[in-house]
C-alpha cells in the first residue's frame, strides 16, 4: 500500500495534539501540518501571564518548536502556509506560502484545526493601538507596545474571562483600566451572586466596570491611533490602548465552503470520533462543536482543554484508530486578581431554557478550617426538581475553588443526583478544607430543600 498522508490545518492545541497522536499510532504515516502563522504548539492560555510579565519571555510559552516536530517526530510542519481552499472531491488543499506562493497538498485524511478568531465587529478596530490577546504574535506586539509606548489608560471591551485576565495583567503593569460590558453581568453565564463577587474584586483593584455599555465605535486621531471608545447612547471613554475581548467565533468558513456541515452554533459539526459530514475529514478544537453532556446538545465552548482532547481523538482516528470524545460539561476556572471564579454545567437560566425544572441553593463556607485562616467560599448548586439530578455548580473564593469545581464536574459526568452527593468521601484535613466541605454543605442544603418540596 502506498504511504498514506495526513494533512492538518492549524498547528496549535488541537492541530499538534492530532499530529502527535497520529505519529504515535502510525510511525509510517506521512504527516503534514499547514500553519498560517509563525508559531506552533504554544500555550495560548498563558498569554495574559506573558502580558503581565509573570512569564518573562514568549519562548517560555512554546511547548515544542516546529524544528522539534520535524526532527524528533518526523512531522512536516510548514509555517506561513495559509490554506485557502479544501477540495474534498480531489482530496487536496490549496495553500499560499508566505501569503503569495500557491501550493497544492494532497491528503488521504484531513484534520481541520483552524481554531477560533476574535469577534471584531466595531468600527475602528484597524487603529494602531487596538489589540486582541488571542494569539502569540498579536500578544507579543501588544506587550511591545506597552513597554515602548507606556500607555497609562486602557479600555477593555468585553468582560469574559479573557477580558478579565487581561485587566488583571494591565493593572499589574500599573495601568488605569476601564472595562465596557454590553450586558448586565461580567463573565457570561455567571450567576448574579457570583458575578457580584467578581465585580467587588475588580473594584477592589481599581478597575472601573461599566455595564450595559455596548461599544459602538473606536475613534482615532490623525496619526491613526485610537483615542476613545464610544458606547451605549452617548458614552465615551478615553483610551491610550484598546483591548477587544468580545468573544471568539469559530473559523469554519474554509470547511463550509468545502461542503462540510456547519452546526447551528456556527462551528463545524462533528461526531464523537471528530469526523465531519465529509468522509476522511475530521475537525477539532475551537473551530468545532462539542456535545454538552448535561443537555445532550451540540454546543460551542472553545477551551484549550477540549481542543487538546478533540485533537488527540481526531489524530487517533485519522491514523486508523478508534478514539472517541463524548463531550464536556462546560467547566471553566479563571483568576481575577485574588479571586478564583469557576463554573461547571448549567446555570438556572440555561437549565430552564433546556427544559429542566431548575432549583438552586447558594451557600457561604470556608476553604479550610476557620482556625487556620480559611478563606470565604461562595458556592451555588443547581439541580433538576423533577429528578434531583445535579445540573450545575458555580463558585468564587480566594483558594480551593478549582479543586471543588472539579469534584462538581465529576458529579456531572457521573450524572449524579443531589442525594448521592451528600456523603461523597472528599479529602479533609484542616489546612485543606473544613470538616464539612463547602460542596457537601451545598449538597446538604439542596437536599433539605428537595425534602421540603
Ligand atoms: C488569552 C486566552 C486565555 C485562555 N485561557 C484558557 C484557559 O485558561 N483554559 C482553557 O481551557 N482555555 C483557555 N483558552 C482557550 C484556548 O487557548 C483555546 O481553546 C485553544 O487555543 C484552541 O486551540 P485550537 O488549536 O483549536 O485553536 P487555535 O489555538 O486558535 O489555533 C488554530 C491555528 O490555526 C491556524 N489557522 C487558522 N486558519 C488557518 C488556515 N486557513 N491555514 C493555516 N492555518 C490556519 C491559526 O493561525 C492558529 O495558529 C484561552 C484563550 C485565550 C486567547
Amino acid at each position: 500500500m502506498p504511504q498514506q498522508r495526513l494533512v492538518i490545518i492549524g498547528g496549535v492545541a488541537a492541530g499538534m495534539s492530532a499530529a502527535s497522536r497520529a505519529r504515535k499510532l502510525d510511525p509510517q504515516l506521512e504527516i503534514v501540518v499547514l500553519e498560517k502563522g509563525r508559531h506552533v504548539s504554544y500555550g495560548t492560555c498563558g498569554l495574559p501571564y506573558y502580558l503581565s510579565g509573570q512569564v518573562a519571555d514568549a519562548s517560555e510559552l512554546v511547548v515544542y518548536t516546529a524544528e522539534f516536530f520535524r526532527e524528533k517526530r518526523s512531522i512536516d510542519v510548514r509555517l506561513e502556509h495559509e490554506v485557502t481552499e479544501i477540495e474534498p472531491g480531489r482530496k487536496r488543499v490549496h495553500a499560499l506560502r508566505s501569503r503569495a506562493q500557491p501550493v497544492v497538498v494532497e491528503y488521504d485524511k484531513l484534520v481541520i484545526a483552524t481554531g477560533g478568531a476574535p469577534a471584531l465587529d466595531i468600527p475602528g478596530v484597524q487603529l494602531s493601538n487596538v489589540f486582541t490577546c488571542n494569539d502569540l504574535a498579536g500578544t507579543i506586539r501588544l506587550r511591545a507596545f506597552i513597554e515602548e509606548q507606556r500607555p497609562r489608560r486602557a479600555v477593555i471591551v468585553g468582560s469574559g474571562y479573557i477580558g478579565l485576565e487581561v485587566a488583571d495583567a494591565l493593572v499589574h503593569r500599573g495601568m488605569e483600566v476601564v472595562i465596557l460590558e454590553r450586558s448586565e453581568s461580567v463573565l457570561e453565564g455567571i450567576e448574579p451572586e457570583i458575578g457580584e463577587r467578581v465585580e467587588k474584586a475588580l473594584h477592589g483593584h481599581g478597575v472601573r466596570l461599566i455595564k450595559n455599555a455596548a461599544a459602538r465605535t473606536i475613534s482615532g486621531n490623525a496619526q491613526g491611533g485610537a483615542t476613545a471608545v464610544q458606547y451605549g447612547a452617548g458614552g465615551s471613554e478615553p483610551a491610550e490602548l484598546v483591548l477587544l475581548a468580545t468573544g471568539i467565533v469559530p473559523r469554519s468558513e474554509l470547511a463550509a465552503t468545502a461542503g462540510v456541515r456547519i452546526g447551528r452554533t456556527g462551528a463545524i459539526a462533528v461526531d464523537e470520533r471528530m469526523l465531519t459530514s465529509v468522509n476522511s475529514i475530521y475537525a477539532a478544537g475551537d473551530c468545532a462543536e462539542v456535545r454538552h453532556l448535561v443537555t445532550g446538545q451540540p454546543t460551542y465552548l472553545p477551551l484549550g482543554t477540549t481542543a487538546n482532547k478533540q485533537g488527540r481523538v481526531a489524530g487517533e482516528n485519522a491514523a486508523g484508530g478508534h478514539g472517541r470524545f463524548d463531550g464536556v460539561v462546560g467547566t471553566l476556572v479563571t483568576q481575577v486578581f485574588d479571586l478564583a471564579v469557576a463554573k461547571t454545567g448549567l446555570n438556572v437560566e440555561q437549565a430552564r431554557a433546556h427544559g429542566f425544572q431548575p432549583d438552586a441553593v447558594t451557600i457561604t463556607s470556608t476553604s479550610r478550617a476557620k482556625y487556620i485562616a480559611g478563606k470565604p467560599i461562595l458556592a451555588k448548586l443547581v439541580w433538576d426538581r423533577a429528578t434531583g439530578r445535579l445540573l450545575g455548580c458555580q463558585m468564587a473564593g480566594e483558594e480551593g475553588i478549582a479543586k471543588r469545581i472539579d469534584v462538581a464536574a465529576m458529579a456531572l459526568h457521573a450524572r449524579m443526583r443531589v442525594p448521592e452527593m451528600l456523603h461523597l468521601d472528599l479529602s479533609y484535613a484542616p489546612p485543606f478544607a473544613p470538616v464539612w466541605d463547602p460542596l457537601l454543605i451545598a449538597a446538604n442544603e439542596a437536599h433539605k430543600k428537595i425534602s421540603r418540596s
